[in-house]
């Protein structure tokens, strides 16, 4: 099957007939008395509605495992948990915040060594000292949208023994698929263009490597944070929907890009590709296009204020990749776990905005944002 039927079909028809999987809500399940135990024993470690969301999205990158959660923040939590004291994480600068608190708050405290770093592409082999067990960066990065070579860091991890984890939240399965370019895990927050909703919060781990996803089950059923059945459900029904809803939210997003680049009240516009033609290179290379979020400076003698409120149904709201188009303030929103000091070495200042395009009509979200350009003057 190809990408846009897998996302209708890819998690197998279910055995009762329904075209959707059934919500199995119950925690427990009855077992033989023989001694052997049935496919399911307890709702933490496993239930059919969740097998049906994992089969799914493991599906989407044509993987052999996936393992989902009740958060993206657990999804992280689970391949940081890779991690041991005495190790080194060499993270991507500009990371999502919850991230960013993670490493920066929790792996100290754990002996474990982390180094945030400008660019990671231009990493060579020789630059991983023997502690380095994990690279995990997204690309493009958030919210500066800088594109990292993911074959190449696939490489250099493997040459001295790391793993390299991609958050591939922004582009989705449809658009990059990090496992094809070398990497070991990818991993996103589902909440985003997987579940597409914004009613939905859920994270998935992706792997063909079985001692991984052994790892993975264990920490979902040891932490505890599995994605629930009904969260499940509703991730196998956004995904339905997935690739009509990207192709629509990638298409404005051009023409938001072009307009965009035409006016003078904009001093700084970030997306895939645009920082540099090596970028731009390997951007077209990993993926199939660039994704549905941009950022972006006004001119700062304009009044940011009075751009903000002339967006009409733009909100103004953390989050990406639902049907809503929305906006934000990353310094002060979705980076506020960002030390001064490493916003400011991310280029993460206030005047930053960050918009995830929706899929709204285009000619809508176009003149909303002409029609702030003009008020902000
Ligand atoms: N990764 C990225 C790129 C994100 O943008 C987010 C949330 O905004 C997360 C991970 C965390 O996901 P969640 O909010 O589902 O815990």
């Amino acid at each position: 099957m190809r990408i846009n039927s897998l996302c209708i079909h890819g998690s197998g028809r279910p055995k009762d007939s329904g075209v959707m999987p059934a919500i199995q809500l119950s925690s427990t399940f009855y077992q033989p008395h023989d001694g052997t135990l049935g496919p399911w024993e307890y709702q933490r470690g496993g239930n059919p509605t969740r097998d049906a969301a994992e089969r799914l999205v493991a599906a989407l990158e044509d993987a052999r495992y996936a393992n989902c959660y009740a958060t993206g923040m657990a999804a992280t939590s689970a391949v940081f948990s890779l991690v041991n004291p005495g190790e080194k994480v060499l993270i991507c600068r500009s990371v999502y915040g919850g991230t960013y608190r993670y490493a920066h708050s929790y792996f100290p405290q754990h002996q474990i060594d982390v180094e945030f770093i400008d660019d990671p592409s231009a990493l060579r082999a020789e630059d991983l000292d023997p502690t380095v067990s994990l690279i995990f960066i997204e690309s493009p990065t958030n919210p500066m949208l800088r594109v990292i070579d993911i074959e190449h860091l696939a490489r250099i991890a493997h040459v001295r023994g790391a793993l390299l984890a991609v958050d591939n939240t922004f582009m989705t399965p449809l658009l990059q698929r990090p496992l094809d370019l070398g990497a070991d895990i990818s991993l996103y927050s589902a909440t985003k263009y997987i579940g597409g909703h914004g009613d939905l919060l859920a994270g998935a781990v992706i792997t063909n490597d079985e001692a991984l996803h052994e790892k993975f089950s264990f920490f979902r059923n040891t932490y505890g944070a599995p994605l629930s059945p009904f969260d499940s459900y509703s991730l196998v029904r956004g995904v339905k929907t997935l690739s009509v809803r990207l192709e629509r939210q990638v298409q404005t997003t051009h023409r938001v890009i072009e307009m965009l680049s035409g006016r003078s009240e904009i001093v700084e516009l970030n997306y895939p590709g645009n920082y540099s033609a090596e970028e731009e290179l390997v951007q077209r290379r990993q993926a199939k296009d660039i994704g549905a979020v941009i950022s972006f400076r006004l001119d700062p003698k304009l009044n940011k204020r009075a751009f903000l409120d002339s967006l009409g149904f733009i909100g103004y709201a953390v989050s990406l990749g639902g049907v809503e188009s929305l906006i934000c303030t990353p310094s002060t929103m979705t980076h506020e776990a960002y030390t001064q000091e490493d916003l400011e070495a991310s280029h993460i200042s206030p005047d930053l905005l960050r918009l995830a395009v929706g899929i709204e009509d285009g000619d809508d979200i176009l003149d909303l944002l002409k029609h702030g350009l003009n008020n902000a003057r």
